[in-house]
């Protein structure tokens, strides 16, 4: 989904883009494009109509109109209205087949971008001059590219990113994700849930259809029983785990499992290379941020890659590179350090901390400045919006912004 989108945000400039991917993105197997779904917060709304790719999905997607956050068995919840802070909506929920399928039709003969796919890539190697990736089609024999700048986008387990040294840590939180669509008797309301629950947490995303995505992180064993349970039981467990809040849970969908665990990279560049979007850094989904931190990832380096070329620049250049890095850190940093505090936060079983979380909440519930600031958080931590997600194109930069003002 990031790499996609960073090649349909280079898609209007004088960029010659090769996108190396290994799976068509209408294939069963495709790993991004597949059948779960995404929270899509304001700014990645913003950025995907700089695209031009938001009408191409937006009937798809259900708008999250309130939030609510509670902890289970205990007296802390808190409730976001979006009306109340001013805004239409905190985001949308889209299926990742439709994100992939806006992002494609945009990416279908564009005039400097040639698609290398379902290809492989499988080897790499980079010096002062250029990046050189090898790539190998069924049936073909194995291709050599030469760029400037490679961007690996290639996930969490990225191969290129361990091929070229780089190092990265990953945490394993323990807990792998449920995931599955859920109805309930009546509609939702464009309520997303966010329960803490003592054996993980449970998200309930509104979908456009009126039913719900559920996203549950549980103990390796106790997901892959829940996974197994028949559908009748698999409501009933989240039924009681979930509680009254909409209704009785009436039909379940499929379930798939994701392994959960924070994977990050020491460096997000190396010579001639970028890392972005899981590659760079791949989170817990308890606050639906990987992708949106993914995509600003895409929508800066694009922009800066844009600019970088409009100045005659060797955008693999160091220089170009690390004005890509500084723009991201803060954003990357606080996103990353959130996400994690709110894992750790609400599993940490030590007495007294139970109390403090739920005040922390009641406080949080009643206080307008902490809601306001929470709303911002579908914008990014920190630094500067990317043009894309201010209504501005990537042309026309007569000069680099100054990335972090
Ligand atoms: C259960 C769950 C729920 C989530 N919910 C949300 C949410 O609500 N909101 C949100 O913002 N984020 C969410 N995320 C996170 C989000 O899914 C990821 O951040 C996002 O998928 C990252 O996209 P990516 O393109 O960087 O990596 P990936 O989605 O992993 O894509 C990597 C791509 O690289 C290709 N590839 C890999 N190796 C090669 C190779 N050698 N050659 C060719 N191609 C290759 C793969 O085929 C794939 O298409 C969720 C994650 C999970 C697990």
């Amino acid at each position: 989904m990031v790499g996609a989108s960073l090649a349909a945000a280079l898609r209007d400039t004088d960029l010659t883009v090769a996108l190396v991917e290994g799976y068509a993105p209408d294939a069963a197997a495709q790993p991004s494009f597949d059948e779960r779904t995404t929270a899509i917060g304001n700014g990645s709304r913003a950025v995907f109509e700089g695209l031009g790719v938001w009408p191409r999905m937006a009937a798809e997607g259900a708008a999250i109109r309130a939030i609510h956050v509670s902890d289970a068995g205990r007296f802390g919840f808190a409730r976001l209205s979006a009306a109340e802070q001013g805004l239409d909506a905190f985001g949308h929920v889209l299926p990742n087949r439709a994100i992939g399928r806006a992002l494609w039709s945009v990416l279908e003969g564009a005039p400097r971008l040639t698609p290398y796919m379902p290809a492989r890539a499988v080897q790499v190697t980079v010096d002062s001059g250029a990046a050189t990736l090898e790539v190998e089609r069924t049936g073909k024999a194995r291709e050599r590219l030469q760029a400037s700048l490679l961007v690996a986008a290639d996930g969490a387990q990225s191969m290129l990113r361990s091929t070229l040294g780089l190092p990265s840590h990953v945490e394993d939180y323990g807990q792998v994700a449920v995931v599955a669509n859920v109805a309930a008797e009546s509609r939702h309301d464009g309520t997303a849930y966010e329960r803490f629950t003592s054996v993980g947490p449970l998200a309930l995303l509104p979908l456009a259809d009126g039913s719900y995505t559920v996203v549950w992180a549980l103990a390796p064993g106790a997901a892959e029983r829940a996974r197994a349970l028949p559908d009748v039981q698999f409501l009933a467990e989240l039924q009681r785990r979930f509680g009254w809040r909409v209704g009785r849970f009436v039909r379940a969908g499929a379930r798939a499992s994701y392994p959960l665990a924070l994977t990050r990279s020491d460096a997000t560049h190396g010579e001639r290379v970028v890392l972005i979007g899981n590659a760079a850094q791949a989170l817990h989904p308890v606050a639906g941020q990987g992708f949106n931190l993914g995509l600003r990832d895409a929508a800066t380096l694009a922009e800066v890659l844009a600019c970088a070329k409009a100045r005659g620049e060797d955008v693999g250049s160091r220089a170009v590179i690390e004005r890509f890095v500084a723009a991201r850190e803060g954003d990357r940093r606080g996103v990353i350090r959130f996400t994690d505090g709110l894992v750790k936060l609400f599993r940490d079983e030590r007495r007294g901390v139970g109390l403090l979380r739920d005040l922390g909440l009641l406080f949080f519930d009643l206080a307008p400045p902490a809601k306001r600031a929470m709303s911002r958080v579908s914008w990014g931590f920190a630094g500067r919006l990317p043009r894309l997600a201010r209504g501005l194109g990537l042309a026309n930069q007569d000069r680099p912004e100054r990335h972090g003002d």
